[in-house]
């Protein structure tokens, strides 16, 4: 993918601060960082999302981030993190190249995610499961 900017820093042809690599993924700092060592996990082949990217692929990123939150356990003495994807725009996803934020958290950082829970969803859990089938 030639205009993809995740791809261009899995090729090295644009900047980033490598945090580690392997054969299939990589690891870089986030330039909009929400915290310290606020890291991104991509695999270098190009894949949108969770939706088309293949399992043993996905595996591969996986691993990668075990690696970069142990370093970071390690080095760092990180405790607290979290670990975000998001596939589609409505999903918040805004480069379409999938990837893994590793967001470290620090109590009262001011970052804590507010969901809007919805308890009158749960009546309709048994109609939502035979969805399924
Ligand atoms: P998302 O909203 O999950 O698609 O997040 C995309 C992330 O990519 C954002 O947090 C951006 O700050 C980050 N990002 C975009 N371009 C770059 C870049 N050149 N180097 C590092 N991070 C980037
Ligand atoms: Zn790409």
């Amino acid at each position: 993918m030639d205009n993809c900017i995740f791809c261009k820093i899995a090729r090295n042809e644009a900047k980033s601060w490598r945090i580690f690599e392997s054969e299939k993924a990589c690891a870089f700092l986030d330039i909009n960082p929400i915290s310290e060592f606020h890291t991104l996990v991509i695999s270098k082949n190009h894949y949108v999302n969770i939706f088309d990217v293949p399992e043993e692929e996905l595996l591969e990123i996986m691993k990668a981030l075990k690696k970069v939150v142990q370093l970071y356990e390690d080095k760092l003495g990180l405790k607290d993190v979290q670990i975000i994807s998001n596939s589609g725009r409505a999903a918040q996803q805004d480069v379409f190249h999938i990837h893994f934020h590793i967001i470290p958290r620090k109590k009262g950082d001011g970052n804590n995610l507010k969901w809007i829970t919805h308890p009158e969803f749960v009546p309709k859990f048994d109609e939502m499961v035979s969805q399924l089938k």
